[in-house]
């Protein structure tokens, strides 16, 4: 029998697709991979993970697990050879158990992460990771990338949300690590090298993750800034102010949000005057476990003294949940904006907070004098020390000068994060797209042990080959 029937006999006829109906499974979100192959299988369960998985290391085929497909870096996509299968978890969508006393939640990894969400709320809990794609990512890929997003602040990245996975290793055995444990230091700690391995050392099928306390209050608000060093000074002021209430605080060049409303006209930046066009603006957001009341008197007396000593030009608190809405929506639709306008060389960067605004003066000149004339569209969360920091052409350039430059362009930037003690990948993984990039900013030891441990772990080769590292 061949490989496409044994799986049909595995999942169902109707869970292998191939042809036309696995096509758009086999192309990355941005456009950028397309790749083939033999089918994409879509179990059910946790067993027939690790049935399809067993079948797949007898014949040594290659596994490319898939949740929702938004992720940036290629990781999902398989090669052209065809060769591969992908194995989609899209089907494994069950919570399995929330253990309200424990503050924890028990799903299945092709749980889409709005979902799990909308079950942490009802169940009166938070559930904080919380990103753009979250309509259609899922929880696996979540934590197979370490997603980080726009509360990392105040919860951390995925990694610090998980307390326990259920695995199917390159072997096709099943791990059952769920554990609802806060410690646990029983050795080698498998959850967290599982954990952001996109794919490449087993298949996440489900994971025990931890939930909070809903805020009473949220509010939001939005600051003019004449600088990114006073974002940077503005950003240790608000965490001593604020402490623990304080959960996002993201930046946005001020040309980048121009962009944004030229484009969306039903969007507009939340000031008059000379404030409308301040060269940076920051987005905050407080958490309150008292009240609206308290995180609004909160917001006035940190941000008045602010504009008192003359750290921030001007400030806007939203007054209601539409217009907190609104100022999200500016912050969110940049992405969307930076698509409508062209493709730019794109960087997802993290550098040590003290040193981001240093960072970016130096990489700005560098740009100008290497590639004169190209735009910066930078933008991120400040709070966590990651930028997303994009080159796109200047007026006066077409896509293709820019993005034919740009492996220089990545060089340059990429190694000023080098200098300035940063990370090439912040938030959205290695994947395809910047493995080679590893081997030029890791030391040969670590390249070494992390070789190491996928010969350990996948000892056939047969997981997301050529992703992370070269197969
Ligand atoms: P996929 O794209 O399907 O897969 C991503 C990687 O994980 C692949 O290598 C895949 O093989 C592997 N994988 C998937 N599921 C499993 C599994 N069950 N077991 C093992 N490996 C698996 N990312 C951020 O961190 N922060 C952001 O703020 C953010 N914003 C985004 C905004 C937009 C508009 C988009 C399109 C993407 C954004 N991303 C962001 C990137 C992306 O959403 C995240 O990386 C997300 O976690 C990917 O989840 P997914 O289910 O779509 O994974
Ligand atoms: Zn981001």
């Amino acid at each position: 029998m061949n490989v496409i029937e044994t799986l049909k006999g595995l999942v169902g006829a109707e869970h292998v697709l191939t042809g036309e109906s696995a096509a758009p499974l086999l192309v990355d979100w941005r456009g950028r991979y397309q790749g083939a192959a033999i089918a994409v299988v879509r179990p059910a369960t946790t067993a027939e993970v690790s049935a399809v998985v067993r079948l797949c290391a007898e014949h040594r085929i290659p596994v490319v697990p898939l949740g929702g497909n938004t992720g940036l870096c290629g990781g999902a996509t398989p090669d052209q050879s065809g060769s591969a299968l992908v194995l989609s978890l899209a089907r494994m969508t069950r919570i399995r158990a929330i253990d309200a006393d424990n503050d924890t939640i028990t799903v299945e990894a092709g749980c889409v992460l709005q979902s799990l969400q909308e079950e942490a709320r009802k169940a009166d809990r938070l559930f904080p990771l919380s990103l753009a794609a979250e309509g259609s990512c899922t929880i696996g890929g979540n934590l197979a990338t370490n997603a980080g997003g726009t509360q990392v602040l105040r919860y951390g990245n995925a990694r610090e949300l998980a307390l326990g996975l259920e695995v199917v290793t390159a072997s096709g055995e099943i791990w059952n690590g769920l554990r609802g444990l806060r410690k646990d230091n029983t050795g080698y700690d498998l959850r967290d090298l599982f954990i952001g391995s996109e794919g490449t050392l087993g298949v996440i099928t489900a994971a025990t993750l931890k939930l909070y306390p809903l805020p009473i209050a949220q509010r939001t608000a939005m600051l003019a800034l004449k600088s990114l060093d006073d974002a940077v000074a503005f950003l240790s002021r608000a965490r001593a102010g604020f402490g623990a209430s304080l959960t996002g605080f993201e930046v946005m060049e001020g040309e980048v949000l121009q962009a944004v409303v030229g484009l969306f006209t039903q969007l507009r930046i939340p000031f008059e005057g000379a404030s409308a066009h301040s060269p940076w603006f920051a987005l905050l957001e407080l958490s309150d476990s008292e009240s609206a009341e308290h995180a609004q008197s909160r917001f006035e007396a940190v941000l008045g003294e602010a504009i008192e000593d003359g750290l921030i030009t001007d400030a806007a608190i939203a007054e209601n949940i539409a217009q907190s809405k609104a100022m999200w929506h500016l912050r969110e639709s940049i992405p969307l904006a930076e698509a409508a306008l062209g493709k730019s060389v794109k960087h997802d960067v993290s550098i040590p907070i003290s040193r981001i605004a240093e960072f970016v003066h130096t990489t700005n000149a560098a740009l100008q004098a290497h590639f004169k004339g190209v735009k910066h569209v930078i933008f991120g969360h400040l709070g966590d020390g990651n930028l997303h920091y994009n080159v796109a052409p200047g007026p006066a350039q077409s896509e293709g000068q820019v993005l034919g430059q740009q492996d220089e362009i990545y060089q340059l930037v990429h190694d000023s994060v080098h200098a300035h003690g940063g990370s090439i990948s912040a938030e959205h993984g290695v994947g395809q797209l910047k493995r080679d990039q590893l081997l030029r900013y890791k030391s040969a030891l670590e390249l070494s042990l992390m070789r190491s441990i996928k010969n350990a772990l996948d000892p056939l080769g047969i997981m997301n080959p050529g992703k992370v590292l070269q197969s």
